[in-house]
């Protein structure tokens, strides 16, 4: 058995040789091509032309491949030692973590042609949920057949849904939800902005008279990844409710987590990245960006892509033109923290994919290899804990072993009956995974800002794009789309200048 904690090395995207294309099934969704864009085309090449992507997260990544396709040299500059920004992992002895994203709705058009094309194939996952709800325990399972309609009907008068004060404004939530359905995606085509209101997603629960116990159900829910979601945009929220809870059964994911595609860009891209490399600025001249500047002093470029949080945007780009930096600032981020723990057992009931505590500030409870056993070796498991917001602001100077023992202790004040966690000593290994830019909260306006911003930026800077999810939609796919989309643009832009 591989020894304590502390003594685990980090290995990642950089470091590891993925399973090659070849060796690849597509299936899920991808193998049904989901409408989107038309595949890039290969257009020649053009020596000599220097385009510097900052950042190595699904965004810069994807603008990176996508240049490298239409037969450009880009060059990759990411701040960490490794690439993948809130979609890496890391492999430790056998066990793979996915240190933030880890699922793919169904609209995820670009990112599952992206999987099939690098051969990266996906899961259907399936959950099965717990929920502590007045001191005791229900499970939730997704609605995919009348027999499950039926199996859920105890859980949901517990959880609030089907209670007699929750169950008219639930109904109310769904026709809303169902009125908007075509623009409450995250598919590239998605105009979530034509909904984009002055309301936060609390303003929102509150003008359809939604009752505390649903409230509590669903920030219990949505806290999984968010923290607190009240005061997110009711736009973004309401496209995540759409997608996620709504369609719990065509939820995917690469097997071997959402890092897997990381890994396959990065081993496109090969030498095209410098990991460790922080971008200090971005140096604009009468609209037009002349290089960047790192530790290593000035570079020099063609064009530039920068696909950074916006919050760090802002800082490396104070030259930017001022409509453009107000736009930016309307972005905000969530905070969080993740713990993931290598395990030798399984660590929640048979069967149970999650174990949620919407009451309070017990950490949320995740067995990734119930879906997903090639994560860890056989008969191991790898459990997630996630916090968000206050509680993580509160653990956030901690360091690592204080942070995992605390929210570990915190699980078994309040473990589910059938459960084996175990204690800190006896985990294989443990991570802790901290988000100051956690999840976008989509506020009230943003989604409006920044198609405003999109256009804004044609017209004020040549060379120079800013991708990253804020720009489409919070999340992989909205990430991955404003790459493609950025560097299609550089790319045009170059070669009309050829
Ligand atoms: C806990 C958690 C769970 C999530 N779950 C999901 C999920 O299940 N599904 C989903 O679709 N989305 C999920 N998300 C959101 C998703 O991870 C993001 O939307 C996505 O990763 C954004 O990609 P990006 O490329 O825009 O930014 P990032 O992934 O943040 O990448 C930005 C990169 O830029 C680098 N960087 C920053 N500053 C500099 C600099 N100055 N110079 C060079 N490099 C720099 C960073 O190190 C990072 O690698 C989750 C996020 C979190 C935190």
């Amino acid at each position: 058995r591989p020894s304590g904690p502390a003594a685990q090395r980090p290995s990642g995207p950089a470091a590891q040789r993925p399973r090659g294309p070849a060796a690849q099934r597509p299936s899920g969704p991808a193998a049904q091509r989901p409408s989107g864009p038309a595949e890039i085309p290969v257009t020649g090449t053009r020596p000599g032309k220097r385009v510097i992507v900052i950042g190595g997260g699904p965004g810069g990544l994807s603008a990176a491949y996508t240049l490298k396709k239409r037969g450009l040299a880009p060059l990759l500059l990411e701040a960490t030692e490794q690439v993948g920004g809130r979609m890496g992992g890391e492999r430790i002895d056998g066990f793979s973590t996915d240190k933030a994203a880890d699922f793919f709705p169904v609209s995820y058009d670009t990112t599952f042609r992206l999987c099939e094309e690098l051969g990266v194939p996906l899961t259907n996952l399936s959950m099965d949920i717990g929920w502590h709800r007045h001191g005791r325990w229900v499970v939730t399972t997704p609605i995919t057949s009348l027999g499950t309609l039926f199996r859920n009907i105890g859980p949901f008068r517990t959880i609030g849904f089907l209670s007699l004060r929750g169950i008219w404004p639930t109904m109310k939530l769904v026709w809303s939800l169902k009125a908007d359905a075509r623009h409450l995606n995250y598919a590239s085509t998605h105009r979530i902005a034509d909904l984009d209101t002055d309301e936060t997603y609390g303003e929102y629960l509150d003008r359809l008279g939604v009752p505390e116990p649903v409230r509590v159900t669903l920030e219990g829910f949505l806290g999984l990844t968010m923290g607190n979601p009240e005061e997110f945009g009711a736009t973004w929220i309401r496209a995540f409710l759409a997608e996620v809870l709504f369609k719990p059964d065509k939820l995917y994911t690469p097997e071997g987590g959402c890092s897997r595609l990381s890994e396959a860009l990065a081993e496109r891209l090969g030498t095209a990245i410098r990991v460790s490399t922080p971008v200090r600025r971005v140096v604009i001249e009468n609209g037009r960006a002349t290089g960047v500047v790192t530790d290593d002093g000035f570079m020099e470029a063609d064009a530039v892509i920068c696909s950074v949080p916006a919050t760090r945007a802002l800082e490396i780009m104070p030259d930017l033109p001022e409509r453009i930096r107000r736009a930016l600032g309307k972005v905000q981020y969530s905070f969080g923290i993740r713990v993931v723990l290598g395990l030798d057992r399984r660590p929640l009931p048979p069967g149970w994919s999650a174990a949620l505590y919407p009451e309070d500030d017990t950490p949320s409870l995740l067995d990734r290899t119930v879906n997903l056993p090639e994560c860890a070796p056989p008969g191991k498991s790898l459990l997630d804990l996630w916090v968000g917001e206050s509680r993580a602001r509160d653990l956030m100077e901690l360091d690592d072993e204080e942070i995992a023992r605390t929210l570990l202790a915190d699980a078994h004040a309040k473990a589910p009956p059938g459960s084996a966690l175990p204690q800190y000593e006896d985990v294989v290994f443990a991570r802790v995974y901290r988000w100051h830019d956690a999840i976008c909260k989509g506020l009230p306006g943003m989604f409006t800002a920044m198609t405003r911003m999109r256009q804004d930026m044609t017209e004020d800077l040549q060379n120079l794009r800013i991708a990253g999810d804020f720009m489409r939609s919070p999340i992989v796919n909205g990430a991955i789309t404003s790459g493609v989309e950025t560097a299609n643009e550089v790319a045009d832009f170059l070669e009309a200048r050829s």
